[in-house]
């Protein structure tokens, strides 16, 4: 079996690896566009402890510690400058992005996995007879291939203006603060990623974004500003942008089939979902794992594949419910915005309490897909 992993995020990675274990004589490479040190975003929260629980990536490397995970348990929410704090329920994982995408490359390299950078685009007839099987793991990136209609993305873009920074700032838990100001209600998400990083995302509506000039600001100065109107939590610490990661609208890309012909999509490329529920990462693994269990199963790949969109779409439709869900809350923050601060924890965490849980499905799938 000739299989072509088009992208090398935590989807593509995972699959190559976790397929390569299961079928060591099958022939698997990987195509990324960008080059070896280009990785983008800062850090992600992950569910669990390494090498325990199943969804977090890092339980697929040697030395996780390697990565200086840093494991948090408390939730904190500031509105009207009070901080309400609790605990998470859960063990979460912040990493950081660049360390934990170098590190599964590293392991996939070492399977005798090719990843070639900085990868021309192959089109689609190329595609179709150089492999047997073409694993889509590009990410939102759906302009940049060339797939089977049956395969093209439904497309939708949030109404929040967001944009993802670093900082040194350590955050010791999962921080969410609601600041309202002249300009509008500017929303933090806040956790550190390292013993040295944290990440910091911000969102606001188109409107406040506007009103507070942020439009006309260099990326230098909108760091500065959105700083100063969150110097309570930075103190002295600024704020980072990557280059080219600027202010942006969150997009949605869903797909109501995951397979045609000889493509299939995992990851982002077949879901992705707003980063206020933290799943892309887990969806990632977890899709993975359902493609590496159905390819493995048996012989016939196309059975494998019709066996693979029945476990996964479902799964990530209610992904994408929870996370539309998610979105919407914070588009609609305004309308809550005078509510006590317990009162706005409550309406928080009932966002998506109307919905099946998504934690429920991604394991029931995770333990099918590992045989447990
Ligand atoms: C602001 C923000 C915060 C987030 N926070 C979290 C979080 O806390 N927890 C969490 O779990 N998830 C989080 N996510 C989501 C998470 O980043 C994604 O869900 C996850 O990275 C998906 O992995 P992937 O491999 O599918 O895609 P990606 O990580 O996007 O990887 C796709 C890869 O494909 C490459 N590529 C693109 N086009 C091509 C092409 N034509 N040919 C070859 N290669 C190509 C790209 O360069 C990239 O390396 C966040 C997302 C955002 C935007």
């Amino acid at each position: 079996m000739k299989i072509l992993v088009i992208g090398a995020g935590p989807a593509g990675l995972i699959f190559a690896s976790q397929m390569k274990q299961a079928q060591p004589g099958w022939d698997i490479s990987i195509a990324e566009k960008n080059t070896k040190e280009e990785v983008l975003g800062w850090g992600v929260v992950l569910p669990g402890r390494p090498p325990r629980h199943p969804a977090n990536p890092l339980s697929y490397l040697e030395q996780p510690e390697l990565l200086n995970p840093q494991f948090i348990e408390e939730f904190k929410l500031v509105h009207r400058d009070q901080p309400n704090l609790m605990s998470t329920g859960v063990t979460l994982c912040g990493v950081e992005r660049r360390g934990l995408v170098q590190a599964l490359r590293a392991k996939c390299v070492a399977a005798g996995i090719d990843i070639s950078y900085e990868t021309p685009m192959q089109s689609r007839e190329e595609l179709e007879a150089g492999y047997d099987l073409v694993v889509v793991s590009n990410g939102v990136n759906h302009k940049s291939l060339e797939l089977p209609p049956a395969l093209a993305a439904q497309v939708d873009f949030g109404r929040n203006k967001y944009i993802w920074y670093g900082t040194t700032q350590l955050f010791d838990q999962m921080n969410l603060v609601f600041r309202s100001n002249d300009k509008g209600i500017f929303v933090g998400h806040a956790y550190k990623y390292s013993d040295k990083m944290s990440t910091f995302i911000v969102e606001c509506s188109e409107q406040s974004y506007e009103r507070a000039g942020l439009d006309n600001m260099t990326e230098r100065e909108a760091a500065a500003w959105i700083a100063s109107t969150f110097s309570a939590e930075l103190g002295e610490h600024g704020l980072v942008s990557q280059p080219g990661q600027g202010w942006r609208n969150f997009m949605t890309l869903s797909h109501d089939l995951a397979y045609d012909g000889k493509f299939v999509l995992i990851g982002d490329a077949l879901q992705s979902g707003h980063f206020s529920i933290g799943h892309g990462t887990t969806m990632a693994v977890v899709v993975a794992h359902l493609l590496v269990k159905t390819l493995a199963t048996g012989p016939d790949t196309a059975a494998a594949l019709r066996n693979f969109n029945e476990r996964a779409v479902p799964l990530v439709q209610l992904f994408k419910e929870h996370a539309n869900s998610s979105r919407r809350w914070f588009e609609t923050v305004g309308d809550r915005i005078g509510l006590s601060n317990a009162d706005l924890t409550i309406s928080f965490d009932a966002r998506r309490k109307d919905l099946p849980p998504l934690q429920d499905a991604l394991m029931a799938a995770l333990g099918y897909a590992l045989g447990r």
